[in-house]
């Protein structure tokens, strides 16, 4: 069933505006008139109870309610300037989208903590890695021999500096 000016808002929102209210009470016809620029429009035939405005002067923000006179359409328009959303949520609607926000919210604190556990355990790995590197002893690069190409063969000779001894025994075992 569709919520109508006459309903009452949730709790949560039935109560004294907190924030300050301007009121013009109209008749139906005045009110209808007055509302149809800033709503949705209205099935034929049917007129509007009242509807609200959020204004914002020097940073302050307030309230303007148009509305026929009758106590109901006053709680429910009021129940709008402390802030009960356009599309009427129920008690209920309301508890799931506050659980919702909470939910969400914990989970955003708790991505934003793995996500710093994560940055940490990067800038601990970074740092054990320039510990690693610090702590390698320089090496020099082996230098690659010279090597004099033999003028009768052809042939790159053994380099000058190579471990002969090493080869003749590497040579010796492989016959
Ligand atoms: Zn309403």
């Amino acid at each position: 069933m569709p919520v109508t000016g006459f309903d009452l808002p949730p709790p949560i929102y039935d109560h004294r505006p907190s924030i300050p209210v301007i009121e013009h009470i109209l008749s139906l016809e005045e009110v209808t008139k007055t509302c149809t620029p800033f709503l949705p429009p209205l099935p034929l035939g049917q007129s509007w109870l009242g509807c609200n405005l959020h204004r914002f002067v020097d940073g302050k923000e307030f309230c303007i309610i148009y509305r026929v006179a009758n106590d109901r359409v006053k709680r429910h328009e009021q129940g709008h300037c402390n802030g009960w959303a356009g599309d009427h949520p129920s008690v209920e609607q309301v508890a799931k989208q506050a659980a919702e926000l909470e939910f969400r919210k914990q989970e955003a604190y708790l991505k934003g903590k793995q996500n710093a556990v994560i940055a940490q355990a990067a800038e601990v790995k970074r740092d054990l890695m320039r510990e690693v590197i610090v702590a390698t002893p320089k090496r020099t690069l082996p230098q690659t021999p010279v090597l004099h190409p033999n003028t009768t063969n052809g042939l790159l000779p053994w380099p000058d500096n190579a471990p002969v001894t090493d080869l003749k025994q590497v040579l010796g075992i492989a016959k």
